[in-house]
């Protein structure tokens, strides 16, 4: 397991942790602002979220590498089933490949969306859900782009997810059959597995395309906007990560902590100075 507490250079910034993926939080830094803040830090990445990017994804991507951090991710496509499904689907996760590919992002992250209308339960939604995320890899291996499904705790099934575990986030990988396909593992959703470590071994690290970072409250206010910063909670940081280590990943650790009430409400500069300490101390 590597040593993080005299090198955080695996450390990545995902920029929800600043309240960027959502309208009407955080201090609201552009972009070149998160970048210097970063970069002045050590940092070795940053995850970007899809609203911060615009049009201007090459010119982001170049300046996250001038500043020699690599652009980890991008969050993310659309939902690609449930009853909230944009209308311009094909076209939507078209454009969210093609502005990952122009950022020169690692990974663009999928959250599959709910249970499918007329459907009960999850399973006959991951089939559907497995077949257009194989569609979404044919197009975005033309764009060298690859897509992690990202597994969501159990709360969120019904109109956010169909796909709980990392154990079904496999199962819909080997539906898709696509090389490019893999499965981001995030703390807030797997914290609770403890058949974690051996759904990892089976993936094995070439499958496992990220590692989020944050904390489990031990009482959690709120479903979405409630997360801890890392040693502020219960989850076991250390086990996940050894857990997700030995599976083989070797990639960046991005922290992504939706906090409304508490880390969203603080000047970025002191988050971004905590996330460095923790990250060293507790991940
Ligand atoms: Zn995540």
């Amino acid at each position: 397991m590597r040593d993080f507490s005299l090198d955080h250079s695996a450390l990545a910034l995902n920029t929800a942790t600043l309240g960027h993926n959502l309208d009407g939080y955080g201090a609201g830094w552009p972009p070149e602002r998160v970048i210097d803040a970063c970069a002045a830090r050590g940092f070795g990445g940053i995850v970007f979220w899809r609203r911060e990017i615009g049009n201007r994804a090459v010119h982001i991507g170049e300046r996250v590498r001038a500043s020699s951090m690599e652009v980890v991710g991008l969050c993310r496509t659309p939902y690609l089933v449930g009853s909230e499904r944009p209308e311009q689907l094909i076209d939507e996760v078209k454009s969210s490949i093609d502005m990952s590919a122009e950022l020169g992002a690692q990974v663009l992250t999928i959250v599959s969306g709910g249970t499918e209308p007329g459907t009960k339960g999850i399973l006959d939604t991951q089939k559907i859900f497995a077949e257009r995320v194989r569609a979404a890899a044919e197009y975005a291996a033309l764009r060298d782009v690859k897509l992690a499904i990202e597994p969501l705790n159990p709360m969120f099934g019904g109109n956010r997810t169909c796909v709980m575990t990392v154990r079904d986030a496999l199962r819909v990988c080997h539906w898709a059959d696509a090389a490019n396909v893999g499965v981001a593992v995030d703390v807030y959703h797997v914290w609770w597995d403890t058949t974690l470590a051996k759904s990892l071994e089976e993936a094995g690290g070439t499958r496992i395309l990220g590692y989020h970072l944050c904390d489990w409250l031990e009482t959690t206010r709120h479903m979405l906007l409630d997360r801890g910063m890392m040693g502020d909670g219960v989850a076991d940081l250390k086990t996940i990560r050894a857990a997700v280590e030995n599976a083989g990943y070797e990639g960046a650790c991005e922290v992504e902590v939706f906090s409304a009430e508490n880390w969203w409400k603080r000047d970025p500069n002191e988050v971004l100075d905590v996330l460095v300490e923790r990250f060293r101390s507790v991940c």
